[in-house]
């Protein structure tokens, strides 16, 4: 193959898959992965479950092993120094924190997204927020020390595996929560509240509706010399909780701050590309950072104009798309792939990363959800029950299958599976169950 030169920016799952993708598919050339954290590429999920319980070491978070890692003969570029700091496609160089200004014939974008944090807030010792390895090992060691008490500000997916996590370490856990309902954003109030129900059954306090207002180090007000001592927090319901660690667990944004000025459709929703990933000549993008075109099944006939693209925070789309993005790539850059690679980007495209999944694990319950949930759609629970931590709930929209969420029930959630590849009726879908 002839030789070319590709940068893959940003060495978490996407970008790793990217570069992967790209030599299964028989890709000499240099490839050089940068990434501005100071470790090798290693898996999310597992921080707020495994490794943050300290049931996981970090060999087990890791994605790959080093040896694998140089298999893939990278010109690896991580830690702060290496950080993107600009992109100039006119002559295709990625300038780096050090300065240095890297060159490239093609270009993987993979920069994920960075937690949001309270302005306010964010420089108080004890007040966390959970997306590094380093935040895991940060919140962990407050977690493990007997008596433990954590404030969640936020109840969305992360934050409730780690109020889990937090509650089988035997830690005291409060969520305060902006929204009557817990996960009500992401899976509407009907499964929201059977998530409350069994957070409040393993012994969490919520505050729903509530807001933390202000933080203050010290229950006296006076600052703990620890870094991790009490922090005061007054609600906004008038109440002042008193804790050990505050996590903030308020979602996340596309990092794309390096992009600015790129002339790529860049911001605060993501990377603008089309169903084969391409952002603009040569540049490919995958995993958190991307928005894409809706697949036809999502958008309801009528809401074209408001729902045109999707971008979606989990990581089976993000292992996915780096597959996508590296076949792509390559076909941009008219390189033949090995006769015995992996699927084109047109084979990958329709039927990989359409059809998003993502699950959580609470409490030994394994929560799925496949296709994508909105929480005005029609929820009709078609097997089992909320209160047995068992059931699968259909989600449905102007007539039509939306999604599809379990608590426990795997075969169950893949059974809807082709239902939701064709577009299937909510009707259609019930009757499957009846
Ligand atoms: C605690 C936690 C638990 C999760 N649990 C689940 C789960 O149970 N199920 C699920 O489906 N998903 C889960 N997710 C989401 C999933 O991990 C993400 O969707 C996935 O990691 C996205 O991968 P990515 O490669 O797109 O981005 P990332 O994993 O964010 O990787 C991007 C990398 O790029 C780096 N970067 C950013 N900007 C630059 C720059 N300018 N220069 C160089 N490098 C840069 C970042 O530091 C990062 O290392 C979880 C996420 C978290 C944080």
């Amino acid at each position: 193959m002839p030789q070319a030169s590709i940068v893959v920016v940003g060495a978490g799952l996407a970008g790793l898959r990217a570069c992967e993708g790209l030599r299964s598919r028989g890709f000499e050339g240099r490839i050089t992965l940068v990434g501005d954290e100071p470790h090798l590429p290693y898996d999310r999920p597992p921080l707020s479950k495994q490794f943050l319980a300290g049931e996981w070491e970090l060999d087990r978070v890791m994605l790959s092993s080093p040896e694998k890692i140089a298999g893939l003969g990278l010109d690896l570029r991580i830690g702060p120094e290496q950080r993107a700091v600009s992109l100039d496609l006119g002559v295709r160089r990625l300038v780096l924190a050090s300065g240095e200004a890297v060159g490239f014939d093609g270009l993987v974008l993979a920069t994920g997204s960075a937690a949001r944090k309270l302005p306010d807030l964010n420089r108080l010792p004890g007040v966390h927020v959970l997306r590094t390895l380093d935040d895991a090992m940060a919140l962990r060691e407050v977690l493990v020390r007997p008596g433990a008490r954590l404030a969640l500000a936020g109840a969305g997916f992360i934050g409730l595996e780690v109020a889990a996590t937090a509650r089988r370490l035997g830690a005291e856990v409060t969520v305060v929560e902006p929204l009557e309902v817990p996960l009500g954003r992401v899976l509407g109030p009907v499964l929201g509240r059977a998530c409350e129900a069994m957070h409040r059954e393993e012994g969490v306090s919520f505050h729903l509706g509530t807001v933390v207002e202000s933080v203050r180090a010290g229950s006296d007000g006076a600052a703990q010399p620890s870094g991790t001592g009490e922090l005061a927090c007054r609600l906004s319901n008038g109440q002042v909780v008193e804790v050990d660690a505050l996590l903030v667990g308020i979602g996340a944004a596309p990092s794309v701050g390096f992009l600015e000025g790129s002339g790529l459709q860049a911001g605060p929703d993501g990377i603008v590309c089309d169903r084969f990933l391409t952002a603009g000549p040569g540049v490919v993008v995958a995993g958190d950072v991307a928005r894409w075109p809706a697949p036809g099944w999502r958008v309801p006939a009528g809401d074209e104009e408001t729902a045109p693209t999707v971008r979606v925070e989990h990581r089976t789309n993000a292992a996915e798309q780096g597959e996508v993005a590296a076949a792509s790539l390559l076909a941009y850059l008219g390189l033949p792939t090995a006769p015995t690679a992996p699927a084109a980007a047109t084979d990958l495209a329709p039927q990989a990363h359409e059809l998003p999944y993502v699950w959580s694990d609470q409490y030994g319950v394994k929560i799925q959800a496949l296709g994508l949930p909105r929480n005005d759609d029609e929820v009709v629970i078609v097997e089992g029950n909320p209160s047995e931590r068992r059931f699968l709930a259909l989600y449905g929209r102007g007539g039509r299958l939306q999604a599809a969420v379990g608590f426990s029930r795997p075969r169950h959630v893949m059974m809807v599976r082709p239902l939701l590849e064709r577009g299937a009726t909510l009707s259609e879908a019930r009757a499957l169950f009846s």
